[in-house]
């Protein structure tokens, strides 16, 4: 579903991302993937972000629904296993535990081990190993929940 929801933007050749948001514990479940839209989304061929707004918008979504902000999921267009870009370093989010995660070939990449796994920690963000990936967080078979975010609008 995330793959779905960041291709459109891939085949504009431009990058894409959501919002994973769950209950976190010792391996976080992911229960809405948001996609945030509208004014504040920069997507270009080398950049992705959201404005604070947006992050703000996240996290007035996620609170009465006693969701977390779980990780940032994002696209590059780069068939390479994708590393943070200095934006995503300066831009991404700054939340202890929190995760980075890239997926290559504009959102075409199936192999979550081929994706770029980071997590913030206090000094700056790192690397995930591949035991630490599976352990930290998954996809449940429910249906996941899916919702726009727009600034300034959180229903
Ligand atoms: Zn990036």
């Amino acid at each position: 579903m995330t793959r779905e929801s960041v291709q459109p933007a891939g085949r504009r050749g431009t990058e894409s991302g959501v919002f994973w948001l769950g209950t976190r514990a010792t391996t976080s479940i992911v229960r809405v993937v948001a996609k945030p839209v509208g004014i504040g989304v920069i997507e270009e061929p080398w950049q992705w972000s959201v404005s604070a707004e947006l992050y703000a918008a996240v996290a007035a979504y996620a609170r009465p629904r006693d969701l977390t902000l779980l990780a940032v999921v994002h696209t590059h267009l780069s068939p390479r296993v994708p590393r943070l870009s200095p934006t995503d370093r300066t831009r991404g989010l700054k939340i202890k535990d929190a995760l980075a995660i890239i997926i290559g070939c504009a959102g075409g990449e199936l192999d979550p081990a081929r994706w770029g796994w980071f997590v913030y920690g206090p000094s700056g963000y790192r690397s995930l190993t591949t035991g630490e990936q599976a352990k930290r967080i998954t996809m449940t078979t429910e249906p996941t929940e899916f919702v726009d975010i727009k600034a300034g609008r959180p229903s």
